[in-house]
């Protein structure tokens, strides 16, 4: 273990962000780095307990309680105490292709779980993750590793996102020939074109990408399966093919004003912001601004968050969120005990930096949105929002009612609609015939059974949020490394993949 007496002699020290006011004004990560000593003091606050919960990945309550790719966090915490760096990152990538990406945008259930959390603050193990292979991408010990040699056997993976990246890794380690196919012009699915410069550099994902293809991964870009490739013709010119297509399918607000000039979805935003901004520096003006504009973003979470952080680097005159859901409260409730994921209020990267420019949190609760009303040139004006109460008043029925006399009325020339994802869209599964899992309203996603992966067509299976719905950078990578093995299995009878 750590230091036996860490955990007492230690508190928990997280590394300082950079000033709010300062970073909205450029594109940078807002993360700032902390001193190797710093980092070793904080893996010695680890107990080593016995029943490390940190790394179990167990779904309770719905949410993962401890790490969903089991990472071997006990153990990369002593090695860091005890300045063994080099084994730490051999460790890490035992369980992580990507630490470089969970290290920085997971929301860590490890540390939900972590046992000394029960009493104490928890171990900073998210941190010591990120500090673990950053240092070995500055000491140059990543490098490519090509396999030894190649079975023959030639495997597409739909998708770039951190599920088909990480399966094509894995497949590739397996000695298959891997393709990606992706239909944006540059790799990475949500890593690239969803989560924002300043959550996760781009050069961040850009050299592993180049590790990969060093490692005999092929990927091609703008090219969209079922569309310029058909799905049919994928399956026949490969032995196997994996769908990691994530869940592209923005939930919409069909309101009165919807078709209003100024009222987008958050992806849309999100998207053609990274791209101007990696093509031109946003010189090239192809983008959705927020300067200047009453901005409201409607839906929380990541999503929400991001087009914050967005909005607020553009220079936008006001910014307000809306949450249909109420108030989380400050500490865990009776009903949400460790080792669960704490269902806690949490200020994000983008509420700190709304707070620091406007002076309060941008969040509004309870609240949705119920007419968007425009100008005469047909370009949205103002939102009249209205309370919802959550406390449910009839047995088995809506699980919030509308509260009247609440309405009011918001000025926004910008609204951006961050109300989650519906599925993965549906041309691939209809030219395949995959069968779908229907949710609710028009929630449909790939039918194929966790920890197999098979769809009900022969040598296609699927993996990230097309099969589980929108999730987590982590689940993904969980998912693409476990579809992996079932592929290789598949094709080779046997494997030794994880
Ligand atoms: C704005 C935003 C911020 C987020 N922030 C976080 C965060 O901070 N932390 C976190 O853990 N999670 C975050 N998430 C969730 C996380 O990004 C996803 O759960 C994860 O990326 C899913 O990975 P995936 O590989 O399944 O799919 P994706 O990352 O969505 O990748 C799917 C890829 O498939 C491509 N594709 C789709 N159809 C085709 C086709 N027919 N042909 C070719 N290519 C195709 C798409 O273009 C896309 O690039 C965020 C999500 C969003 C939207
Ligand atoms: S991947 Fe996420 S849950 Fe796992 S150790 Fe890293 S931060 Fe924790």
């Amino acid at each position: 273990m750590g230091k036996p007496t860490g955990f007492k002699e230690f508190a928990r020290v997280t590394p300082s962000d950079r000033d709010p006011e300062l970073r909205v004004l450029d594109w940078n990560e807002f993360h700032e780095h902390m001193p190797v000593e710093d980092l070793q003091s904080q893996g010695a606050r680890c107990m080593d307990c016995g029943v490390p919960f940190c790394h179990t990945g167990d779904m309770m309550n719905r949410m993962a309680a401890g790490c969903p790719i089991n990472n071997l966090i006990p153990e990369w915490n002593d090695l860091v105490y005890n300045g063994h760096w080099r084994e730490a990152l051999d460790r890490l990538h035992e369980t992580n292709n990507f630490p470089e990406f969970t290290g920085r945008v997971c929301p860590a259930p490890c540390e939900g779980s972590c046992v000394l959390g029960i009493n104490e603050p928890p171990v900073t193990i998210k941190n010591i993750e990120a500090s673990i292979i950053d240092r070995g991408w500055e000491e140059g010990w990543v490098v490519p590793n090509p396999p030894e040699s190649r079975t023959g056997k030639k495997v597409a993976v739909v998708g770039s996102g951190p599920a088909g990246l990480s399966c094509a890794a894995q497949l590739n380690s397996a000695g298959h020939e891997v393709t990606v196919y992706e239909r944006a012009d540059r790799i990475g699915g949500l890593l690239m074109y969803g989560i924002p410069n300043m959550k996760l550099e781009k050069p961040i994902v850009e050299r592993r990408i180049q590790q990969m293809r060093d490692e005999g991964v092929v990927f091609v870009t703008n090219t969209e399966i079922g569309k310029d490739v058909t799905a049919d013709q994928l399956k026949d010119d490969f032995d196997a093919v994996v769908l990691c297509t994530g869940a592209t399918r923005p939930r919409d607000l069909p309101i009165p004003g919807r078709e209003l000039n100024g009222i987008h979805f958050a992806m849309d935003f999100l998207h053609a912001n990274t791209k101007s901004l990696l093509d031109s520096e946003l010189a090239d003006g192809d983008y959705i601004s927020a300067k200047d504009k009453h901005v409201i973003v409607i839906g929380g979470g990541d999503t929400g968050t991001d087009c914050l952080g967005t909005s607020l680097r553009h220079g936008c005159k006001t910014l307000t969120n809306f949450e249909i859901v109420p108030r989380p409260p400050q500490h865990r409730a009776e009903d949400n005990p460790w080792p669960q994921w704490p269902r806690i209020f949490r200020v994000d990267y983008g509420h700190a930096e709304a707070a620091a420019k406007f002076g309060d949190d941008p969040r509004e609760f309870c609240i949705q949105t119920v007419e968007f009303r425009g100008d005469e040139n047909g370009n949205v004006k103002s939102l009249i929002s209205q309370e919802v109460d959550w406390n449910p008043v009839t047995e088995g029925g809506p699980p919030f009612v509308p509260v009247p006399g609440t309405e009011k009325e918001y000025p926004a020339d910008l609204v951006l609609l961050a109300m989650g994802f519906l599925g993965p869209e549906g041309t691939v599964a209809e030219q395949l015939g995959i069968g779908v899992r229907e949710g609710r309203g028009d929630m449909t996603w790939y039918e194929a059974e966790y920890g197999k992966y098979k769809t009900n067509v022969e040598g296609v299976f699927a993996a990230g949020d097309c099969r589980r719905g929108q999730s987590l950078v982590v689940w993904a990578i969980n998912e693409g490394r476990e579809a992996a093995r079932e592929c290789d299995k598949y094709l080779m009878g046997v494997t030794e993949l994880p």
